[in-house]
């Protein structure tokens, strides 16, 4: 890996940049995953590179959705690898739920590097490298799913997930729970809930709020979900958005005079 000096002002998005191209190196993530997490670093970069409190909410009712479910499991794709592998495997043990390797461009071959990446992380159960069923609606491998895993699932957490996918899943009666950095993308308008929010900063934030709620009644955690409403959410991330462009652009009139400077 390319070394970054700590002290660059840009050092965390550089060094996530850095994880990802590792990730390509090593057979984890697809050559198109490196524009996907392009298309992500804009959409961060727009809303300050923070939690916004409208995800803040929407990982909340995501911690009680994954509770009051009787089977969840967790999507695994090779930019989610690249980045959380250790995070994905806490939080599954947290919640006794399988880690499914789910890829669009799929390969044998990188499927079975991704299981191997998340058991040497300590994953108990990771499933993928054996479907042996079909998500409804879709075609080619990208439909493939496996018994036990997302397939039979009531509740599952797809980060970085394709449109087509995540409705698919909504199709069949699922809690679909999206992280998704777009938050104008078919992904997040489809899923039940969607957290606009880095999957770095998204993955340990969760687990925090599950480790939080774990103690609390199915009625309180009901209670959560019924008072969630994706719509708001994704209508409150574009407007902590515009507020924070608004922001930059004030900033940019106190520096530079609100008529502009001329060279
Ligand atoms: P859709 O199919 O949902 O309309 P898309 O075609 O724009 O979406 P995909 O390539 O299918 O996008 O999926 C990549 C998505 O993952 C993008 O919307 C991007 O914003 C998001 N993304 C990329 N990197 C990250 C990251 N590190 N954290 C969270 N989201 C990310
Ligand atoms: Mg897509």
């Amino acid at each position: 890996m390319t070394e970054i000096p700590k002290s660059h002002p840009r050092y965390t998005s550089l060094m996530t940049r850095e994880r990802i191209a590792e990730g390509v190196r090593n057979g984890i993530t697809s050559v198109q995953g490196l524009i996907a997490q392009g298309r992500g670093e804009a959409f961060d970069y727009i809303l300050g590179e923070r939690t916004m409190i409208s995800a803040d909410r929407a990982t909340l009712a995501a911690a009680a959705a994954l509770l009051i479910a009787k089977r969840p499991a967790i999507s695994v794709n090779g930019n989610v690898a690249a980045l959380v592998p250790g995070e994905m495997v806490e939080l599954a043990s947290l919640l006794n739920a399988p880690l499914e390797v789910n890829l669009f461009h799929r390969s044998e071959e990188r499927v079975r590097r991704i299981a191997d990446l998340l058991r040497s992380h300590g994953a108990r159960l990771v499933l993928g490298e054996n479907p042996d069923c079909r998500i409804p609606g879709l075609e080619h491998s990208r439909a493939l799913a496996t018994r036990g895993g997302i397939y039979d699932a009531d509740a599952v957490l797809i980060p970085l997930e394709d449109g087509d996918r995540c409705e698919a899943l909504v199709g069949m009666g699922k809690t679909v729970i999206a992280v998704d950095l777009n938050p104008l993308s078919r992904t997040s308008m489809r899923a039940s809930i969607t957290i606009v929010d880095n999957i770095t900063r998204a993955v340990p934030n969760l687990t925090r709020k599950i480790s939080s709620l774990s103690g609390s009644t199915t009625e309180y955690l009901q209670a959560v979900l019924m008072d969630y409403s994706n719509r708001d959410t994704l209508r409150d991330a574009l407007l902590e958005m515009r507020e924070y462009i608004t922001a930059r652009m004030n900033e940019l009139d106190g520096a530079q005079g609100s008529a502009g400077k001329r060279i």
